[in-house]
């Protein structure tokens, strides 16, 4: 009897302990500091709320035919996911989630060295109106008031010479619902700082997976950091 307690006592704990190293209990968030291995998130989480939750007013006047059609899916693709995120299609005068297609002029000089390794950018004002960098976000309010997303105006270049047909309308959704895992304030889980396997959106990378939609990792995040 004793020694049947025992075993119990001995299976519970280590029941526990399995328990606490499988939870994840942090977010994988934009922003670290430290060093190797003992990364520290600096967290950041938008700032509006709307009954509770994330409110993002949102806007895609400026997207081209390559990204327009599916501009509704994309922006109901959080909602959707995760009960911590409300999404409004406004116009742009109130929005503030700008998703647009980049110029060409500005992708040539911004990003034409990385692309295609960069389809989407996504810029985050804080509440106090300072753009957050990782030079920066030590001094934002930590939370995020407006995000400008751009995307490659370069998208239907790629479709033949890159892009497999029949992935790109995936390649193109990823890539928006995965900027706007970025203004939600969410990182790479797949980098450098404490990096998993796990299906996620916002892996850098993303697109090529076969899914465009938030998965479980990324609705885990959501509930650890809102
Ligand atoms: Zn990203």
């Amino acid at each position: 009897m004793k020694h049947n307690k025992k075993l119990i006592v001995t299976f519970l704990l280590l029941l526990m302990i399995s328990m606490l190293s499988s939870v994840d209990v942090f977010a994988h968030e934009i922003f670290y500091e430290g060093t190797s291995p003992n990364w520290q998130a600096i967290p950041i989480v938008w700032d509006e709320r709307v009954s509770g939750k994330v409110h993002l007013k949102m806007n895609g006047d400026y997207l081209n035919s390559d990204y327009s059609s599916y501009y509704i899916e994309v922006s109901n693709a959080w909602p959707n996911a995760s009960t911590k995120v409300s999404v409004a299609r406004t116009n742009f005068g109130t929005s503030k989630v700008d998703l647009a297609t980049a110029s060409k002029s500005y992708w040539d000089n911004r990003w034409r060295e990385l692309s295609p390794f960069v389809l989407g950018v996504c810029y985050l004002t804080s509440t106090d109106g300072i753009s957050i960098t990782r030079n920066t976000v030590k001094q934002s309010s930590r939370r995020i008031r407006y995000a400008a997303i751009l995307l490659t105006p370069y998208m239907s270049a790629y479709e033949s010479s890159l892009f497999d047909r029949n992935r790109r309308p995936n390649h193109i959704r990823a890539t928006m619902v995965h900027e706007i895992g970025h203004a939600l304030g969410l990182g790479h889980p797949n980098v450098q700082y404490y990096p998993v396997n796990d299906k996620s959106i916002m892996r850098q990378g993303t697109g090529y997976e076969g899914y465009y939609t938030p998965q479980q990792h990324d609705i885990n995040d959501l509930a650890n950091k809102y």
